[in-house]
Parts: C-alpha cells; sequence; structure tokens
C-alpha cells in the first residue's frame, strides 16, 4: 500500500447516504440470509421497485425470507458471485468475521449464521462496526418512515433526508408512491392539514421549515424510482386541476409532480436546504441526468447533490456539473455497481470538476456488514486514483491527500451544515 493509501484508509467519514431503517437495523431477527436479501446483493435475485409495465405485491427487501440453509445463499454467493454487490458484502463480511475471511462456504456458512444472529442481537452491534469503519456520522433515508427523527431513532450520530416522492404524487388521498408512502397519512401525522390543494402547499412549506429542528438536512427527490425525470414548468392553476382526481390521466399526474418539484426547489432555496436527486438506474427510459437539466436551470439558487454519479451516464452528469454551478456529486453506489467505471469516472470528474468543493461519499446500505464493505471499498479505489494521479505527476502529494480528507469528511460537513 502506499503512503497515500495508507493516510486514506485511516481517514475519518462523514457517511452522506444510508438506508438505515428502524424495521432492519433494529431487528433482533437479522440472519445471514437476511443480510444478503436486504443489501444490493438482494438485487441481483430481485429489482425491489416495479417499472411501468409492473405491480408488486410487496417490496422483496422487507417482505419475509424462506429458511437461511445453504440452497438459499448459494444463488448469491455462487450464481451471482460475480457481481460487485456480492463482492463487497462478502469482502465486508469477510473482514468483521474472520471465520468467513476466504469466502462463505458450505461447510462455514452455519458457524457464521451464529456469529451474525448473535451480533444483531447486541444493541451496539450498529455502532461497533459504524466505528471500526470510521464512519463518525450517518445521514441516513429512512423511506419507510420519511419523516422520523433521525437522532431519536438512532443517535446523535445520525442525520436524514425527507423523501419528497409521496408529496409528489399526492393528488388524492389515497395516492401513494413506490415505497407506499401516503402524503396525506404524513402530513396529517404531523397535525397538518390537507383539506384543500393551498392547504397541502402550506403544510409542505411547514414541513420543510421544521427540518432542521427534527436532524433533517435535505430533501430527498428519488422520483426516477416514480415516473421519468423531465420537469416541466407548470401553473398552480394545471396542479390545481390535478387536486382530488382519484386516477388523473399520466399527463395530469406529471403536471401535478412538476408544480410539486418546484415548489419544493423553491422551499429548499429559501430555507437553505440541499436537494439530493437520485439519478441513473431505477425507471430508465426517463433517468439520464440530462432530463433533469431544465429543473437546475430554473433553479439557480437551489443547491443540488447528484447522486451515483449517475450511471451509466456519468460523463453528461461531470458535463452539467462544470456547466451548472449549483450542482455538488454524491458519489455513492457508483462504485458498488462498478468499480471499472467508478474509477474512469473519478479521475474525469477529478479533472472537470470546477472546485475541490463537489464530491462526497456514503454507503447507500441497509446493515452495518455492507456498510463496512462499501467505505473500505471505495477508500481502497479513491486511494489507486489519487495515488496512480501522483504518480503521473498530475497534482502532489498533499494536494491528493487533502482532497481526499474534502471527498470523505470535509465537504459534506460544510454542504450539509453539520
Ligand atoms: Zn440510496
Amino acid at each position: 500500500m502506499s503512503d497515500l493509501e495508507e493516510f486514506i484508509a485511516q481517514l475519518p467519514v462523514c457517511d452522506v447516504h444510508e438506508h438505515h431503517i428502524p424495521e432492519l437495523i433494529h431487528s433482533s431477527k437479522v440472519d445471514l440470509l437476511k443480510l444478503f436479501q436486504q443489501s444490493y446483493a438482494g438485487w441481483t435475485q430481485e429489482r425491489p421497485y416495479p417499472l411501468p409495465s409492473e405491480t408488486r405485491d410487496v417490496d422483496p427487501m422487507l417482505s419475509d425470507s424462506p429458511a437461511t440453509n445453504w440452497d438459499s445463499l448459494k444463488p448469491y454467493i455462487e450464481e451471482s458471485g460475480s457481481s460487485m454487490f456480492v463482492r463487497n458484502l462478502l469482502q465486508g463480511i469477510g473482514e468483521l468475521y474472520p471465520i468467513a475471511r476466504d469466502g462463505i462456504t458450505k461447510s462455514n456458512w452455519q458457524e457464521l449464521d451464529q456469529q451474525v444472529r448473535s451480533n444483531h442481537q447486541t444493541p451496539d452491534w450498529r455502532n461497533t462496526v459504524l466505528r471500526r469503519a470510521k464512519i463518525e456520522h450517518v445521514i441516513t433515508d429512512p423511506y419507510s418512515n420519511p419523516l422520523l427523527d433521525p437522532v431519536e431513532t438512532f443517535g446523535k450520530n445520525y442525520s436524514s433526508v425527507v423523501r419528497m416522492n409521496a408529496f409528489a404524487l399526492g393528488w388524492h388521498p389515497q395516492s401513494r408512491d413506490h415505497n407506499e408512502n401516503n402524503a396525506h397519512e404524513l402530513l396529517e401525522g404531523q397535525g397538518l392539514s390537507t383539506n384543500t390543494f393551498e392547504q397541502y402547499l402550506e403544510s409542505l412549506e411547514t414541513l420543510v421549515k421544521s427540518m432542521r429542528g427534527k436532524n433533517q438536512v435535505a430533501i430527498k427527490n428519488a422520483l426516477a424510482y416514480d415516473r421519468f425525470l423531465h420537469f416541466d414548468p407548470t401553473s398552480r392553476d394545471q396542479a390545481k386541476a390535478i387536486w382530488g382526481q382519484a386516477s388523473p390521466s399520466a399527463e395530469g399526474q406529471k403536471a401535478f409532480g412538476d408544480f410539486i418539484v418546484d415548489h419544493f426547489c423553491d422551499l429548499c432555496a429559501q430555507y437553505e436546504l440541499p436537494m439530493q436527486v437520485h439519478l441513473g438506474t431505477a425507471i430508465i427510459r426517463g433517468s439520464n441526468p440530462m432530463n433533469l437539466a431544465p429543473l437546475i436551470e430554473r433553479h439557480p439558487k437551489t443547491r443540488f447533490l447528484l447522486m451515483h454519479l449517475a450511471y451509466p451516464w456519468s460523463r453528461e452528469l461531470l458535463g452539467m456539473a462544470f456547466v451548472y454551478r449549483n450542482i455538488w456529486l454524491d458519489l455513492t453506489w457508483a462504485a458498488l455497481l462498478s468499480p471499472s467505471h467508478f474509477k474512469l469516472a473519478l479521475n474525469e470528474a477529478l479533472e472537470v470538476l470546477p472546485d475541490d468543493s463537489r464530491m462526497m461519499f456514503g454507503g447507500d446500505n441497509w446493515h452495518v456488514e455492507e456498510t463496512f464493505g462499501t467505505i473500505n471499498t471505495f477508500k481502497s479505489l479513491i486511494g489507486e486514483v489519487l495515488q496512480a494521479k501522483v504518480v503521473a505527476g498530475y497534482f502532489p502529494f498533499d494536494h491528493a491527500s487533502r482532497l481526499a480528507s474534502r471527498i470523505l469528511k470535509d465537504n459534506a460537513v460544510d454542504f450539509f451544515g453539520l
């Protein structure tokens, strides 16, 4: 390991994106199979979101799993064993559980399973792993309960983001987003009114205004899992015409959501909160980052944190981040989809971004074993890329080490005002 890679390995981390949700991370029933099912490795077996042409009864990550045995583990470990999602989780488990250092096999899975169950019944397991990963702070996206107070639920080392999907689909008291969240229930649960369209908009403003006091540090736009990301300018009257309809036309649904997304962008600028946006693979016909350019251009005072290097459209995203100076990049997930592409894209990002404040990183995971693997994977990739740039004479060691500290922690602290 080079000096730079060693330096990066010991750096503290501000983790800007996780899906630590109480029903999974606080569950005392987590076993080895659940670590696979409730992780990106699980996505190798089943996509947890439906396409417009599909329906689903239950989120496969949250549904009951079959009995834990070698037959139920094999599809992940052997049949999807080339996927980086699986490799990353195996590496995280292998470092935390010495018995699995050389892999999970038919002969060691039972003992490993016992150790996983026992750790997940220990209340401090989560924080023990976070400390080992040198993660000082976590920003979680608790999509199963978007308004939860992260400090009450997880402790002082957590903040959260508020997913806005349900609100952009909230034209009717019964309408729900792909996570089954309902805007009217969420707002009424906070004592906010949704009787008229005007009250609905006011309630959204009250919600945003109260976020900082509840340790909620950004709005999360994950609409790439519900619809296409073309957000067009829409009048209040056009949106109001959809209000109260049980099944508006596709155009009507889009118009309502377009208006609400603009409303949230305005509120983010007004109350100085950033907006995270999921880009890249999702409902893939509509999730190219360039679709978002008109929204970003309409809201120059809103700070957008664009996610996942928009895989597979990283170049489009980097071009946008050069042109629009209200864009920051959350590198999360890109390294897990393809570390090879990630290294290429990170090289280009270093060269094209206008300044060193722009990049941040997180795990984007459900259980801490996966988070642990992801942070280590990322640190080793960034170390490899920066070291190669130092060797090539692109910038000196001091610059590379400062930049690594910024990507892993300082940029996030500044950006979110933590
Ligand atoms: Zn995520």
